[in-house]
């Protein structure tokens, strides 16, 4: 039955994501996924070295996952989150809560990465109008940093370069200088205190009309996996925090283990306002995520009347399969050790990255590493999303069986955290070959 879809080419109803259609390779026909592979309707097997967009965490169909949403389907599958709350929900907040340092302790609940940030924005936005700060209506991000595609989050990923069709519909953001840094890069410095410098001039003028500042903490992901030192961070943070700015770190990306920690925040040494958590929430199961605030935030939206309230909630807020799934991926971390499972691939990352760095080749730079997420660019004349290098690797990486997904000239690797050194070591080999066979 399979391959029969697959014989007759038969998706023309389908209009998939971030894709130029007329021009990309025809979808592969996944029926199948275990553990770090998955496999098409030809029986072919593809390394899954981008966790599937960045979610899985623990392997494809995992059963300990899938066993806790079936069961949680034949018990509750939905019930409105306004007004009524369930043991999911429950204890999936109580976990974050404990996970996450400080007070970080008020679990907003949506589907995706998307709506956690734009809850994340109105909860800034009206949390000054709450305590009577009305000036405060400005927005502060990074260059290049990507936060979803909904309006709200598109505002404040503009530079990422994807949303030009929708520039005139943008709300006005801050954009500050992102000081991308590399293994062995010499200008670090100056970029940092430049970004820093430009940082200052813009809250000695604009401070006190600020609402907050969002930004992924240690890596931009959808703009190439672009790196920066967490003591620049935390500068950031801290001159933000002096002027009444609200930190908001968007880790929908680099929470659970990516970067090498839990969360992001615990390199960078800061408790942000707020973290948004979503891709490998519920281990590349269910959509689901989730704004953590800090209780003063909650605590400034209650009132007798309902002006002060959080006006935001989705159909399937809190999700009970979701939350269920949830639970499960985070005690899988304990259950089989997830942690060394990163620090293997962490590793074996830095050795294939320095490998690859020592052949010398001409074409490649700019290596970098930062826990589970390998990088580096290839040289071209056509950088940036749309560069057809990205293409031409995705394919080549088909042929010998690696599921690969370049961001333009970038080339990165994010796997889910249950393959093998062997696996990830022989991967890097394949990688290597494949680059010193590049004609650039
Ligand atoms: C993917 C991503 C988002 C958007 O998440 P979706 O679930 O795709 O809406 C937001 N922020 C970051 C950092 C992301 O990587």
């Amino acid at each position: 039955m399979a391959s029969s879809f697959l014989d007759t080419k038969d998706y023309r109803h389908i209009w998939p994501p971030f894709t130029q259609v007329q021009t990309d390779s025809p979808p592969l026909l996944i029926t199948e996924g275990k553990g770090a592979v998955l496999r098409d309707a030809s029986d072919r097997e593809y390394l899954d070295l981008i966790s599937s967009w960045w979610v899985n965490l623990h392997g494809h169909a995992h059963p300990a996952i899938a066993q806790a949403i079936a069961m949680q389907a034949l018990k509750l599958e939905q019930v409105i989150f306004a007004g009524c709350i369930h043991e999911p929900a429950f204890n999936l907040a109580n976990c974050l809560a404990s996970l996450l340092p400080g007070d970080l302790d008020r679990v907003f609940f949506s589907d995706n990465g998307s709506t956690a940030v734009e809850v994340a924005l109105k909860v800034a936005l009206q949390y000054h109008r709450n305590i009577g700060d009305t000036r405060r209506t400005h927005l502060l991000a990074f260059e290049g940093g990507y936060h979803g595609d909904t309006f709200g989050a598109m505002s404040a990923g503009k530079q990422s370069g994807f949303f030009d069709a929708f520039a005139s519909k943008l709300f006005p953001v801050q954009f500050l200088p992102y000081p991308i840094t590399w293994l062995s890069d010499s200008t670090v410095e100056e970029k940092e205190q430049d970004s820093l410098a430009q940082l200052d001039r813009y809250l000695a003028e604009h401070g006190q009309e600020t609402a907050a500042i969002i930004l992924e903490p240690l890596v931009q992901g959808a703009a190439g996996m672009r790196m920066v030192r967490p003591g620049f961070l935390q500068q950031v943070c801290k001159r933000v925090k002096e002027a009444g700015v609200l930190v908001i770190f968007d880790e929908v990306m680099t929470g659970f283990g990516r970067t090498g920690t839990m969360f992001a925040l615990e390199q960078v040494g800061w408790i942000p306002d707020m973290i948004c958590l979503a891709k490998g929430l519920t281990g590349g199961f269910l959509p689901l995520s989730v704004t953590v605030c800090r209780e003063y935030l909650y605590e400034a939206f209650l009132d007798d009347g309902f002006d002060k309230a959080l006006a935001h909630g989705h159909s399937y807020t809190a999700n009970p399969l979701g939350c269920a799934a949830a639970l499960a991926s985070l005690r899988l971390f304990t259950e089989e050790d997830t942690f060394k499972q990163i620090e293997m691939i962490h590793q074996v990352h830095q050795a294939g990255l320095m490998s690859l760095e020592n052949k010398n080749l001409p074409h490649l730079g700019r290596f970098r590493l930062c826990g589970t997420i390998a990088a580096f660019d290839i040289k071209v004349a056509d950088a940036g999303y749309g560069a057809s290098i990205g293409k031409i690797i995705r394919k080549k990486a088909l042929e010998i069986g690696l599921l690969l997904r370049p961001l333009g000239n970038t080339v990165y690797l994010l796997p889910p955290y249950c393959l093998t050194a062997e696996v990830l070591q022989d991967t890097w080999k394949k990688i290597s070959q494949m680059m010193q066979e590049l004609d650039v």
